[in-house]
């Protein structure tokens, strides 16, 4: 199943003919709420709840992020080999292990990226998203999908500066994600997908999830062993070669393999000069 938030943090279900409100059907829970209840983590609706329900148009939704306030973004740095072809840095992620975004800088499907400089190049880069699904601390590779709900398209916006990651890739509107989560039962082996990611039209990114460095589970298990992982926490797997700047009145999309297509708007109205960026001091 397929299902996303929308309107006033309404749920609803996309199916081939459309989609359903199933908000009253999960007691209005958030979807935070609901993820985090079957055993395996799995949606207590089936195909048969909603066959007599109102179908919406579902490229009409206005899409919100399935996860609005996530408990925390986990990111994967230099995870596929090609994207460190490219990279000053031959570094991957075997040295630098994960990072963390700033749970506020998710958007959703039809958002707008808001670019904070105008003389620093900020890239997207297209990844696919794990959704967890219920706690998960110091599991193996091996038992590590057990622990996942679903997964979305995501975009790591990224500053190419010399700043921590973390800030980098932590502005507000920095992480899109959406236009759904894609249930686990429908992905059994998320190192099968295909990536890809179009900047107005052209093709920027492509590849096959299997080009990962460290798979999904080997990901979960080593986030895990560091943090206690909760059902909506959000793991982005890292992105293929193909990273490019990002300029004012650009259209992104990233398309996965049983999820769909992201696509958001980029904005420079408010980008300023990075010297002039709040807060700093030329002199030490
Ligand atoms: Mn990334």
């Amino acid at each position: 199943m397929r299902i996303g938030t929308f309107g006033d943090g309404r749920l609803a279900v996309v199916l081939a003919d459309g989609s359903v409100d199933v908000t009253e059907l999960l007691d209005g829970q958030p979807l935070y709420q609901v993820i985090g209840q079957g055993e395996p983590p799995a949606l207590r609706i089936g195909p048969a709840d909603l066959a007599d329900r109102p179908r919406l148009c579902t490229a009409e939704l206005d899409w919100q992020p399935p996860l609005p306030h996530p408990g925390k973004i986990i990111g994967a740095p230099a995870n596929y080999y090609d994207h460190i072809d490219e990279m000053p840095d031959s570094a991957t992620i075997v040295d630098w292990g994960l990072f963390l975004k700033a749970p506020t800088s998710v958007i959703g499907h039809g958002g707008t990226v808001r670019l904070p400089w105008s003389d620093k190049r900020t890239d997207h880069e297209g990844e696919l998203a794990v959704v967890i699904g219920r706690s998960a601390r110091k599991v193996s590779p091996r038992d590590a999908l057990r622990h996942v709900f679903g997964y979305t398209c995501l975009l790591d916006v990224t500053v190419r500066s010399t700043e921590d990651r973390s800030l980098r890739k932590s502005f507000d509107t920095f992480t899109p994600v959406g236009p759904w989560i894609t249930t686990a039962d429908e992905i059994p082996d998320p190192g099968r997908l295909e990536l890809s990611c179009h900047v107005n039209g052209e093709l920027r990114q492509h590849t096959s999830t299997s080009k990962m460095i460290y798979s999904v589970p080997h990901l979960i298990a080593y986030a895990s062993a560091a943090m206690t992982l909760h059902p909506g926490d959000i793991i982005a797997t890292g992105t293929p070669a193909g990273v490019g700047p990002l300029t004012h009145g650009d259209r992104v999309t990233v398309t996965i393999d049983r999820i769909g297509t992201l696509e958001v708007l980029v904005s420079g109205e408010d980008a300023i000069p990075y010297q002039d960026r709040p807060g700093h001091k030329a002199e030490r």
